[in-house]
């Protein structure tokens, strides 16, 4: 039961913090992205992505031109 307590616990908080992300990227107005390899979902490759600078939401893909440059920055 320990167990069960602090995992609920913990899913109390993930629901708090998703929340208060959730309220922060709808305000934000992703003026600042930068393309930046992500997991796209929990447990996923990473893969490339807009993200916002501010809030670190994932904007959309990069075009084969801005992926092209983002892999030749990387080495
Ligand atoms: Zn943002």
């Amino acid at each position: 039961m320990a167990a069960n307590r602090t995992v609920n616990k913990l899913l109390d908080q993930k629901r708090q913090i998703e929340q208060e992300l959730k309220s922060i990227r709808s305000e934000c107005t992703h003026g600042s992205q930068a393309i930046k390899q992500v997991h796209v979902r929990e447990g996923s490759q990473v893969d490339a992505r807009w993200v916002c600078d501010e809030c670190g939401s994932i904007q959309r893909h990069p075009n084969k031109v801005e992926l092209d440059n983002f892999l030749n920055n990387k080495k």
